[in-house]
C-alpha cells in the first residue's frame, strides 16, 4: 500500500522534492501528469485508473514550473556554505531514477556544444554554490583555502575525473586524523570561480565520455565534488572574537568557546531549517534538530561541502527489508542501498548502538563524516511527473520519505 511521509520530529537529513516538467517525448506519447502540489509541502499522487490520492510531505515540494534560482533558494544551500565554512562536512545530493533530473538540478542542462557554457539562469546547484562561497570567502577576514576533488564511483571503483592521463581505480583508506580519503586522489587549490568550473567542466566532460565506453556508466556511478574549505581561525560573530588553532582541551575558556560555537551552529541550523520550511516554529529549539557533534577537545578548522549525482535509483529503492538489501547490492548498486540502509539507521530512534555500517560501500565511506558526524545532508529527490513512470516514482517517494 502506498504510505504517507512521516510528520516526525526534524532529522539530521532534510529532505527536499523536485518534480521535473514532462519531456518532449512524453508529450508526444500523450501521457499523463500523475503528481500534483499542494501548498510548499505537500505532493499529491494519483493512482492511474482511479483510487484515493495520496499525500507525501517533504521539507519543500518544487513543482515542474519552479527554475533552477528557485530550487537553489529552496534548498537552502547558502546555509549549508555557511556551516561548511565553519568546518562542518556538509552535503548535497539528488536521487531519483536516470532521467528524473538528477543532473540537471546539479549542474543544469548538458552543453550544447564542445566548451559552450550553460547559459547562467540555467546553472544548477554546483555553479550557483560556488559563485556564492567564491563572493563569500571574500568578505571574510580570515584567510581562506579552497580546495577541490572530483571522483566518481563505478561499480565500487573510485575514478578520479581530475586526474592528469588516463584515470586508476583508486583505493579508499582510513586514518585516525583524516577519517576515509582516497587514496593518490587530485585534490586542486583553485583561487577563482573560472578556475573551479573549468574543473567542474573537466570532470563532466570525462563523464560523459566515459558513458559510451561503459555502457551508460553516467546513469550507474555516482559523482562526487567535494569542496575542502581550510581556515586559520574560525570567526564567530556573535561574540566578536576567533577561535585560536589549538583550543586547550579542558580548560574554562576553550570551553565556553565550544558552547559559544555549538550555539551559534544551532542557531544557523534553525535558521536553514526555517529556510526549508521544515521546522515548526513554536520549537525551535527542539532537541531532534540537526545539530551536528563537535569533536573533543579540538575545534573543526576544515569544512567540505561535498555535491553528489547520484546513480539511478531504478529497481533499487524499491527493496524493503535489510536481507534484501544485501541480496540486491551485489547485483544492482551496492552504494545506493548501504546509503539507504545507513540513514535508515541514521534515523532509527530506537537504535542502540552508535555502530552505522558506513564501510558497506565507497559511497557510505566518503559521505561518513556529513552523515554520521559534523555534517548535515540535503537530499534533492527528483522525479518525473509522468503516470508512465508512477512506480519507480512511488518508490522515490518512499525512499525519500524514509529519510527525513
Ligand atoms: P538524470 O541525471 O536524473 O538521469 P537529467 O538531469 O539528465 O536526469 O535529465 C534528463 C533530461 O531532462 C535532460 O535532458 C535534462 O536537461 C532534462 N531536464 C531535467 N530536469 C529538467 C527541468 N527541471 N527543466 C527542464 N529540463 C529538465
Ligand atoms: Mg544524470
Amino acid at each position: 500500500s502506498l504510505e504517507q511521509g512521516p510528520e516526525g520530529p526534524e532529522t539530521p537529513i532534510q529532505v527536499v522534492l523536485r518534480v521535473r516538467p514532462m519531456n518532449a517525448a512524453e508529450l508526444r506519447r500523450g501521457e499523463q501528469s500523475a503528481l500534483h502540489c499542494s501548498g510548499t509541502r505537500t505532493l499529491q499522487v494519483s493512482p492511474p485508473g482511479g483510487g484515493p490520492d495520496v499525500a507525501f510531505r517533504f521539507g519543500a515540494v518544487l513543482d515542474a514550473a519552479r527554475t533552477q534560482e528557485d530550487v537553489f533558494r529552496a534548498c537552502g544551500v547558502r546555509r549549508l556554505g555557511e556551516l561548511a565554512l565553519r568546518g562542518f562536512s556538509c552535503t548535497v545530493f539528488t536521487f531519483g531514477q536516470t532521467g528524473s533530473g538528477k543532473t540537471y538540478t546539479l549542474t543544469g542542462p548538458p552543453p550544447q556544444g564542445e566548451g559552450v557554457p550553460v547559459p547562467h539562469n540555467l546553472a544548477g546547484i554546483m555553479q550557483r554554490t560556488f559563485a556564492w562561497l567564491l563572493d563569500r570567502v571574500q568578505h571574510l577576514s580570515a584567510p581562506v583555502t579552497l580546495r577541490a576533488s572530483y571522483l566518481e564511483i563505478y561499480n565500487e571503483q573510485v575514478r578520479d575525473l581530475l586526474s592528469v592521463g588516463s584515470p586508476r581505480p583508486l583505493p579508499v583508506r582510513w586514518s585516525k586524523t583524516r577519517g576515509f580519503y582516497v587514496e593518490q586522489l587530485r585534490v586542486v587549490e583553485f583561487g577563482s570561480l573560472g578556475s573551479l568550473m573549468e574543473l567542474l567542466q573537466m570532470g563532466l566532460s570525462r563523464r560523459r565520455s566515459s558513458a559510451h565506453t561503459l555502457n551508460q556508466a553516467s546513469s550507474r556511478s555516482h559523482a562526487l565534488l567535494t569542496l575542502y574549505i581550510s581556515r586559520q581561525t574560525v570567526s564567530v560573530p556573535t561574540w566578536g572574537r576567533s577561535w585560536p588553532r589549538a583550543t586547550q582541551q579542558g580548560s574554562a575558556s576553550g570551553c565556553r568557546k565550544r558552547l559559544g560555537h555549538a550555539l551559534e551552529v544551532l542557531v544557523e541550523i534553525v535558521g536553514f531549517v526555517t529556510l526549508v520550511g521544515t521546522a515548526p516554529p513554536e520549537s525551535p529549539s527542539s532537541p531532534d534538530l540537526p545539530v551536528p557533534q563537535m569533536p573533543p577537545g579540538e575545534p573543526p578548522m576544515g569544512g567540505k561541502l561535498c555535491f553528489v549525482d547520484l546513480a539511478g535509483s531504478e529497481k533499487v529503492a524499491a527493496t524493503g527489508s535489510r536481507g534484501e538489501l544485501m541480496l540486491e547490492a551485489n547485483s544492482i548498486n551496492r552504494s545506493l542501498l548501504a546509503l539507504g540502509h545507513c540513514i535508515s539507521l541514521l534515523l532509527d530512534p530506537q537504535r542502540k548502538q552508535s555502530h552505522i555500517p558506513f564501510r558497506d560501500s565507497k559511497l557510505t565511506k566518503l559521505l561518513a563524516d556529513s552523515l554520521g558526524g559534523r555534517g548535515v545532508t540535503l537530499m534533492v529527490a527528483c522525479v518525473s511527473p509522468s503516470a508512465q513512470c508512477l512506480p519507480e516514482t512511488l518508490s522515490t517517494l518512499r525512499y525519500a520519505s524514509r529519510a527525513q
